[in-house]
């Protein structure tokens, strides 16, 4: 797996980059239930890459799929529903870990200082 590059993106560069790219066409944004239908979409192509990466086998032809892509594309449907909506999703990324990192503060059982991965994510390749 490549390493992450190490320019950080912020989440108000990829909103002002979504927003320059959807801004050249007269379209512009979806509207709201068009936006929800393709943020919906999006979240099935999700689910079908996990299926197919836990035992489902793939359709003849089709592959199985690219998980970061496919978060991406549904990071691409929330940056532009936020964006439509003129929200912050920094802002609310940030309300929302004050949220877990209190009300879940004693939720899950610790790790001994020391052990196991970083995040708790399976190793990666
Ligand atoms: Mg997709």
């Amino acid at each position: 797996m490549t390493p992450p590059s190490e320019q950080v993106l912020t989440f108000q560069q990829a909103s002002a980059r979504v927003d320059a790219y959807i801004s050249q066409f007269r379209e512009g944004y979806f509207p709201p239930l068009l936006m929800l239908a393709r943020l919906t979409e999006e979240v099935g192509e999700v689910a079908r890459v996990v299926a197919h990466m836990n035992g489902k086998t793939p359709k003849p032809g089709e592959d199985v799929g690219d998980l970061e892509l496919e978060l991406a594309d549904l990071l691409f449907v929330m940056v532009c529903m936020a964006n439509e909506r003129g929200l912050s999703l920094e802002r609310g990324f940030e309300r929302m870990m004050e949220k877990v990192e209190t009300r879940d503060a004693e939720r899950w059982t610790r790790k001994e200082a020391g052990s196991g991965t970083p995040g708790g994510g399976a190793e990666r390749e």
